[in-house]
């Protein structure tokens, strides 16, 4: 006898998305989350002070429009999403910058002499993105459907994950732009991770763009919950489950947490020889985040600057190499990579008339305590002088902080598990199903699973869709178009 046929725990991006999946097979679900907001890592909320709206953790959604589980779901049709012009925005001393337009034409011909070069690497990705999201947002297990797209990719990604990855430019603009994207993985490079991230977030600024949900990440989220409500699924908050006992009885649970607090919460429903593996799965590096109310917008010396939905400062591909090393070495950089977004250069409606939010954060040792504030605004003037004065509250959180906010992001890595290349196709094990675990009817659905980070809903789409052919004989996926 069940109370409800399957209960999600955790109410991130994933974990709704696991729950949409379910419901819209015809099934009870019910969702429980610790926190008192719905949401995890795409929330927004006033953090500094009244009518400025902040996202709490993502703000720029590279994947979402790539993503399959989007597509079926139809978010273009539910949330307005701002697509910048000026993808991202990469300045350099002296008032340069690297830009990556959305339009990969545009942005050959701001890059010199390492134009054909720039295009020379991109270009195939970008023409061929979604086939190269067919693979590199799928269960890495599974064969390539489109070889010759996987060939380009690895060789590209050969290249840009290895010491030669030099050898094809001249100038500090276009090796910068890719670093600037590399260095979302948080780690150590030139790596082939670091190269892969590098390869499938920049195709997609040229592809179909970098949006800015109007709203804020939490409009992405609100879309879901109303998805979920929609169809009989219920959601509760401040409960923080330590143990499945606590749980209605179900067919199935779906845990949106990292790989070690399931295990934690599955006790010794899991065998040993699966824990072991489990705990084999490691937490990478971490972030600390800094978020801005602001009088006026950003004073960019590069003045193109002003319109880039994204930003990543810290300067030329050794500098943010160097910067990247010493926080994998556990020292906190003096000259740190800053990313930073301007939601409110796309979606005013963000802050009050004529002011601005600035969302930024820095990559920290793992377990760092140190607020970056300082070090985020010092290396924001840099190249922007005049910055500091516009400030008129300042919301700082540490690495420590982060992963109190939400215990998914251990000692503050952001990904649940660092984004390798190992640890991407190893997630948090080697199996052809890696969402499914040993124990009868549970699940993992988190960004600890394929594939990874990002609010793209995929780890909890394909965790869903193991639990339905699983536990209830349903093979194929529920439509989950609007208005079905
Ligand atoms: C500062 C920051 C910036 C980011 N920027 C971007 C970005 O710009 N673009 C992008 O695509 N991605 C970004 N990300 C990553 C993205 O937010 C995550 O990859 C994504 O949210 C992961 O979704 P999830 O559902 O797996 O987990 P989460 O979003 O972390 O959600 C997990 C949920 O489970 C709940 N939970 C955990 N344990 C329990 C428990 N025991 N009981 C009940 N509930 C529990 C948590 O409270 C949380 O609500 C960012 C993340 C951070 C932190």
């Amino acid at each position: 006898m069940v109370d409800v046929d399957a209960v999600v725990v955790g109410s991130g991006p994933n974990g709704l998305a696991a729950a949409v999946t379910l419901a819209r097979a015809g099934l009870s679900v019910q969702v429980v989350e610790r926190a008192d907001t719905i949401g995890g890592g795409a929330r927004t909320a006033e953090l500094t002070l009244p009518g400025f709206h902040h996202d709490v953790c993502s703000a720029v959604h590279p994947m979402a429009l790539a993503s399959g589980f989007f597509r079926r779901f139809e978010l273009e049709r539910r949330v307005e999403l701002v697509v910048p012009e000026l993808s991202y925005g990469h300045p350099l001393d002296g008032g340069r910058a690297g830009l990556a337009w959305h339009d990969l034409e545009r942005t050959v011909d701001g890059l010199g002499r390492d134009g054909d070069a720039y295009r020379r690497i991109m270009g195939p990705l970008v023409d061929r993105a979604d086939r190269m999201a067919q693979f590199t947002l799928s269960p890495l297990l599974q064969l390539p459907r489109h070889p010759l797209t996987a060939i380009l990719f690895g060789l590209a990604a050969l290249e840009q994950g290895s010491p030669a990855w030099n050898a094809r430019f001249s100038e500090e603009a276009a090796p910068a732009m890719l670093t600037g994207v590399a260095a979302h993985a948080i780690q150590r490079m030139p790596s082939l991770g670091t190269a892969a991230v590098a390869l499938s977030l920049g195709a997609h600024a040229h592809a179909r763009g970098w949006p800015v949900p109007i709203g804020g990440s939490q409009s992405i989220v609100d879309a879901m919950v109303d998805d979920l409500r929609a169809h009989g699924a219920t959601i509760t908050t401040g409960v923080d489950v330590a143990s499945l006992s606590e749980l209605p009885r179900s067919t199935a649970v779906l845990l949106d947490v990292n790989a070690h607090a399931m295990l934690d919460i599955a006790g010794d429903r899991l065998p040993d020889a699966y824990r072991r593996r489990v705990r084999r799965f490691r937490f990478g590096n971490a972030a600390a985040k800094v978020d801005f109310a602001l009088s006026g917008p950003v004073p960019w010396t590069n003045t193109a600057l002003a319109g880039a939905g994204t930003l990543h400062v810290g300067g030329t591909r050794s500098e943010i190499a160097h910067t990247e090393a010493e926080v994998a070495a556990g020292r906190h950089s003096a000259n740190p990579y800053v990313l930073v977004s301007q939601p409110s250069a796309a979606d005013p409606g963000r802050a009050p008339a004529g002011q601005h939010v600035l969302w930024a954060y820095t990559h920290v040792p793992s377990g760092s305590d140190v607020d970056q504030t300082e070090a985020v605004t010092a290396q924001i003037e840099r190249f922007a002088p005049g910055f500091r004065d516009l400030i008129l509250a300042t919301a700082s959180r540490t690495a420590v902080q982060m992963q109190q906010d939400n215990p998914n992001y251990v000692g503050g890595d952001i990904a649940a598990g660092a984004a390798t290349f190992a640890q991407l196709i190893a997630r948090p094990v080697l199996s052809t199903d890696p969402w499914r675990t040993p124990a009868e009817g549970l699940y993992l659905c988190s960004s600890s699973t394929p594939p990874g980070p990002g609010v793209h809903g995929l780890p909890g789409y394909y965790a869903a869709r193991s639990a339905l052919r699983h536990e209830f004989g349903i093979d194929s996926g529920p439509s989950l178009a609007l208005g079905r």
